[in-house]
C-alpha cells in the first residue's frame, strides 16, 4: 500500500529532514508514528500527500509511483488519501452536514447521492442527529469526528491522522481513536501520529519511532518507550 525506498528530504542546506527512510505499510495496517518534535514526522506525511517532493528516493502509494505522477493526477491521488489534522480545519460557517458534503460537491457528486452518503458517514463517526449543528456548537471531539467524516466520505484507501487528539481531553481523544479503529476495521489503512503515550500503549499496534530524520525503531504490538 505504501512503499518508501531510501527517501531523503532536504529543505535547505542546514540539514536533512529525512535521511534515507525505507518503509513498507501493508493494506489495512494501523501504524502509529511517534518521535520528538523535529524528528521528521510531518515531513514524512507531507511526502505521502505530495505536499512536498522527496529530494531523493522512491515513493509508491496505492500503486502510484510518485516519480511519474503528473501534477494533474494529484487530485486523484488525494482522493485515495484522507487527512485529518490536530486543528480540525472545518469550515466555520457551514453545518456538520455541509462540511462533509462539501468534500463530495468539489468532486462533482450529485445532490441525491450526497444526501444518501453523508448521513451514513456521520453515523459511522457517531454524529447521527448533529447534521444541522455548526462547528462552534460542538465539542472538540465532535469537531474532530466531523473532520474524520469529511476525510473518509470519498472512501480513501489510506487515512492519515496527524496528531488528531492533540487538542482534546482524554475522553474525547479516545472517542476519536475508537473511530479510527473502526475505520481501520472497515479496511482503510490508518497512519496516526501522536505524542500521547497512553494511546500508543493501549492500542498495541505497529509503532514506528522517528528521530533526527531517521526511523530508529519499528515494532509490532509495541508500547512507547521515551
Ligand atoms: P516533526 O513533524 O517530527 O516535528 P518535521 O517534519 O516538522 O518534524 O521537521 C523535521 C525537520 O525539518 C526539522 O528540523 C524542521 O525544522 C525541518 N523543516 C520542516 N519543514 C520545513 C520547511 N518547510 N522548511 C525548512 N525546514 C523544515
Amino acid at each position: 500500500m505504501i512503499l518508501l525506498d531510501r527517501v531523503t528530504k532536504t529543505y535547505n542546506k542546514n540539514g536533512q529532514a529525512l535521511e534515507r527512510i525505507s518503509l513498507h505499510v501493508e493494506p489495512k495496517e494501523f501504524v502509529i508514528i511517534v518521535g520528538p518534535s523535529g524528528a521528521g514526522k510531518s515531513t514524512l506525511l507531507k511526502l505521502l500527500t505530495r505536499e512536498e517532493k522527496p529530494t531523493t528516493g522512491k515513493i509508491i502509494v496505492g500503486g502510484i509511483d510518485y516519480e511519474t505522477l503528473k501534477d494533474k493526477e494529484i487530485p486523484l491521488l488525494r482522493r485515495k488519501i484522507g487527512v485529518v489534522f490536530q486543528d480540525f480545519k472545518l469550515l466555520p460557517n457551514k453545518t456538520v452536514f455541509e462540511n462533509v458534503a462539501f468534500a463530495l460537491e468539489i468532486v462533482g457528486m450529485g445532490n441525491k447521492e450526497i444526501h444518501h452518503t453523508v448521513p451514513r458517514v456521520l453515523d459511522i463517526v457517531g454524529l447521527k442527529g448533529k447534521e444541522k449543528r455548526m462547528p462552534r456548537e460542538l465539542s472538540g471531539g465532535e469537531r474532530q469526528r466531523v473532520a474524520i467524516a469529511r476525510a473518509i466520505v470519498r472512501q480513501p484507501r489510506i487515512l492519515i491522522a496527524d496528531e488528531p487528539t492533540g487538542n482534546l481531553d482524554p475522553k474525547h481523544a479516545w472517542d476519536v481513536i475508537r473511530v479510527l479503529e473502526k475505520i481501520n476495521r472497515f479496511g482503510t489503512t490508518v497512519i496516526l501520529t501522536t505524542h500521547n503515550q497512553e494511546i500508543v500503549n493501549k492500542l498495541k499496534r505497529r509503532v514506528i519511532t522517528m528521530q533526527d530524520g531517521q526511523i530508529v525503531s519499528d515494532r509490532a504490538n509495541a508500547e512507547y518507550r521515551s
